[in-house]
């Protein structure tokens, strides 16, 4: 699709604005492909706009780190219009409600809607709540960060007595471990519904193991926490524990609107790509968590990964130029801080985290997260 001058700012039509290129959250993946635009000299078309829900980016890496009470606020997200300013694209404080891809228009919770000429999705996911609540916890999803930060922010001042953390994944260890560090006489817990640990495999869930029980958090494996009644959680008819607070950093789920797009999905409603990132619409790309791909895992390693593809693709897309394919790793660094500064490690079958090195991972994968921060921001610096 080649996007021609004329073609490049189109007038408002009569019940919403036009534009070129719409991009849609500010995840990862798009925080990358702005900066490499900026490094690459490259300006999108004029009348190109970012929507996102917040005025800054948080970085998931870092959002561990800040729960233990090991960084300040500012030094974990990416404010996006010094990035946005530098590249002439508006950025539109608002939040996606849904997409008509015939149509090719985007609604926003404003009220207001944007058509398209190209639209890249970078929206991330949703962590998956119990079907039954009543209401008698206050229940924290770990994502959207803002508001999962504003409750942290109060319960540093009201801290629940005792919290479950709901999820067997990465996010869930550090979130437990890192709670650990603020919060030393709460009653932590961990539920999940597997093995934890379950991708990485049996050597790093053993060690992850060890730490939360020197943490003193109890951890309750094959036990899906699906109903929460009067304080009570309860993996099917069992109750597991009495608790004030339940976080959810449960395996991610699709934003609703995904699949009421008309864009292809997969059973899981997240939309599907080719390698190209393009969904079942060539005028629509996505990236990170939202899309489903073979190999392409939901985690921000795999997302950071999208950016630079995407970055030439949606160029390539207003050019008319041929666009490159995406190559999934097939293993990732893993990185799981402990909360105490220190870090497990996990590639592939090798897994490293004993009480010796742990510390020396956690300086690595610091300066792994700082190296982020400071490319994304030294940038914004002109
Ligand atoms: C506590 C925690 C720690 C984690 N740590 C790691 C880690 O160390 N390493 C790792 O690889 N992964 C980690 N993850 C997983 C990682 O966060 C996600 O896989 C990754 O963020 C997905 O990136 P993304 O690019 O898809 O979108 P995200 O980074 O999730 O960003 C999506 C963006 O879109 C915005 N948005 C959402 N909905 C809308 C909407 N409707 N309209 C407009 N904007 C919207 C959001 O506000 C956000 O800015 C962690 C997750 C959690 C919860």
């Amino acid at each position: 699709m080649i996007l021609s001058d004329a073609e490049s700012v189109q007038p408002p039509d009569a019940v919403g604005r036009s534009y070129p290129v719409v991009l849609a959250g500010a995840g990862h993946a798009h925080l990358v492909m702005l900066r490499l635009w900026i490094e690459a000299g490259w300006q999108p078309p004029a009348g190109t706009v970012l929507i996102s829900s917040g005025s800054k980016a948080w970085y998931s890496g870092m959002m561990p780190g800040l729960i233990a009470g090991r960084f300040e606020l500012n030094t974990c997200a990416i404010a996006l219009l010094p990035l946005c300013q530098r590249l002439g694209i508006t950025l539109l404080q608002a939040s996606v409600t849904a997409l008509d891809s015939q149509q090719q228009r985007v609604e926003l919770d404003n009220g207001e809607h944007l058509h398209y000429q190209l639209l890249s999705i970078n929206t991330g996911s949703q962590p998956v709540a119990p079907a039954q609540l009543d209401g008698s916890v206050s229940i924290l999803p770990a994502k959207p960060f803002p508001e999962f930060i504003h409750q942290w922010q109060h319960w540093q001042t009201q801290m629940p007595s005792s919290v479950m953390v709901l999820g067997g994944g990465a996010a869930a260890f550090e979130l437990g471990m890192a709670l650990r560090q603020q919060f030393p006489a709460c009653e932590l817990s961990l539920a999940c519904s597997g093995d934890l640990l379950q991708s990485h495999g049996p050597a790093l869930r053993t060690l992850a193991l060890q730490w939360l029980a020197r943490a003193d958090i109890a951890v309750y494996e094959h036990s899906r926490v699906d109903a929460v009644m009067h304080q009570q959680a309860f993996a099917g008819e069992l109750p597991l524990r009495r608790i004030d607070a339940l976080i959810l950093a449960t395996g991610a789920s699709a934003l609703p609107w995904y699949s009421r797009s008309a864009l292809t999905c997969d059973s899981q409603g997240f939309i599907k790509v080719d390698r190209c990132l393009r969904s079942s619409d060539a005028r629509v790309f996505v990236a990170g968590d939202a899309a489903s791909l073979a190999g392409s895992l939901r985690s921000g390693v795999y997302s950071v990964r999208h950016g630079p593809v995407l970055a030439h693709n949606l160029r390539a897309a207003v050019s008319g130029h041929t666009l490159l394919e995406y190559k999934p790793q097939s293993n990732a660094l893993a990185l799981l801080a402990t909360g105490n500064g220190g870090a497990l490690m996990s590639y592939g079958r090798f897994v490293l985290g004993g009480q010796l090195s742990a510390p020396l991972l956690g300086r690595w994968k610091d300066y792994l997260d700082q190296s982020f921060m400071r490319r994304h921001r030294l940038l914004t610096q002109v």
